[in-house]
């Protein structure tokens, strides 16, 4: 047998990462395990949003606000590059307007930290908002952006040099047992063992997933040169579909009436989960999505239908100097339906942590702290 951990995680994306640090901090000695040479999972593909305004409140909220402190704290001890620039959700329409009153109301009893401002007000926050037929928007100061193809790479090497985890990249650990993990090749102990595989539902605990009702979700994204004459975006940018897409808003009593509206004017937002954000990172390049596709075999292939119905939407609120796509891919996260996470001790001392959809940035610190 090599050698011998407290804490062995197997996968190195966000939520393998964030639970290392975790146990790290406990004085834990700790080892991260990836088949990849490098995180190139969903963590790596995501508009490198902490969001924690499409959250519910209540436990959630707090969740991804922890989450926060932590982004935060590492921006500075890890040399992670963060954004704290809030974000913007716009309305265009009365129904719009009448859920982000609805919510606005309630949101400082719920714990939010925003504010809905009328047009002129967001003018002056946003160079890229487009104000013909603008309504009002709701300003939220808790989002932050962080460049994901970047701060992946740099909170490893964080926990490797500041925190003493160690690290085997390009190793697929494919048998787990209490007290051992194992590639193909070799045995190293650990006392407990946490599987944030993301994705892969085929190599450890297939039944567990399988009886779990998580599935696959691919999202279709698309990425800017960086903006001329080093333009800033200002606040994260989105509008009306985003209110029928994040938890937060789903107990406003108008948000039906937008869900309605937009199934008639265009069904293939729903048929294809079309809603769309606006980030930029810190080359200044934009980051525009998305659309989510749902099972277990979600299509290997990325539909050019989708990327244009995004980039038409996108123009019906935001504007920029340079709209050239440079980049197209897509990602996949795993989502049980109804439920924020996979969190299940499958044998003694051997976890799966998993599922937490369109939300890991958001939620990982947070998650980890609560179960490490
Ligand atoms: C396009 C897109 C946009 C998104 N935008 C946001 C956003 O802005 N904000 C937000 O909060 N969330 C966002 N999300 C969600 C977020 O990215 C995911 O929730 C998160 O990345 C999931 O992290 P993970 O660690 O579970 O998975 P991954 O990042 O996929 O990592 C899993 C890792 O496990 C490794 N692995 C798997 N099996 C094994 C094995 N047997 N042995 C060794 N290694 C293994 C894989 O190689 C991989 O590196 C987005 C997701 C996508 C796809």
């Amino acid at each position: 047998m090599k050698k011998k951990y407290d804490v062995a995680v197997v996968g190195a994306g966000i939520v393998g990462l964030a639970v290392a640090l975790t146990a790290a901090k406990q004085g834990k000695k700790v080892v991260v395990f990836d088949r990849s040479p490098r995180s190139m999972g969903a963590s790596i593909r995501n508009f490198g949003l902490i969001w924690p305004i499409g959250q519910s409140a209540g436990a959630n909220l707090d969740r991804a606000m922890r989450s926060r402190g932590v982004w935060l704290d590492l921006a500075e001890k890890a040399g992670i590059d963060l954004a704290e620039n809030g974000s913007l959700t716009l309305a265009y329409h009365d129904d719009e307007q009448a859920v982000l009153e609805e919510f606005a109301d309630k949101s400082l009893e719920n714990g939010y930290d925003c504010a809905l401002l009328t047009p002129s007000e967001i003018a002056e926050k946003s160079p890229a908002t487009r104000t013909e037929g603008l309504k009002s928007g709701l300003w939220s100061r808790t989002e932050c952006t962080v460049s994901s193809r970047q701060a992946l790479p740099q909170l490893a090497a964080y926990l490797e040099e500041a925190m003493g985890v160690d690290f085997y990249w390009s190793r697929a650990i494919t048998h787990v047992e209490p007290g051992h993990v194992s590639d193909f090749y070799e045995v190293w102990g650990a006392e407990r063992v946490y599987i944030c595989g993301g994705q892969d539902f085929e190599t450890l605990y297939p039944k567990t997933f399988a009886e779990s009702g998580i599935t696959r979700c691919k999202l279709q994204m698309m990425r800017t040169a960086s903006q001329p004459e080093a333009w800033k975006l200002g606040p994260s940018l989105c509008a009306g579909l985003t209110l029928r897409h994040y938890d937060n808003f789903a107990d406003c009593p108008s948000l039906a009436a937008v869900d309605a509206r937009y199934d008639l004017e265009n069904p293939f937002f729903k048929q294809w989960g079309i809603h769309v954000l606006l980030s930029q990172n810190s080359f200044g390049e934009l980051i525009i999505g998305d659309s989510h596709e749902y099972g277990w075999d979600v299509q290997p292939f990325d539909q050019a239908d989708i990327n244009r119905e995004i980039m038409e939407y996108l123009r019906t609120f935001a504007h920029f100097p340079d709209v050239d796509i440079a980049e197209m891919w897509h990602g996949i996260y795993p989502k049980i339906p109804g439920k924020t996470s996979l969190v299940q001790e499958v044998e003694p001392n051997i976890w799966v942590v998993n599922g937490l959809s369109g939300a890991g940035m958001t939620l990982s610190f947070g998650l980890a702290g609560e179960i490490v």
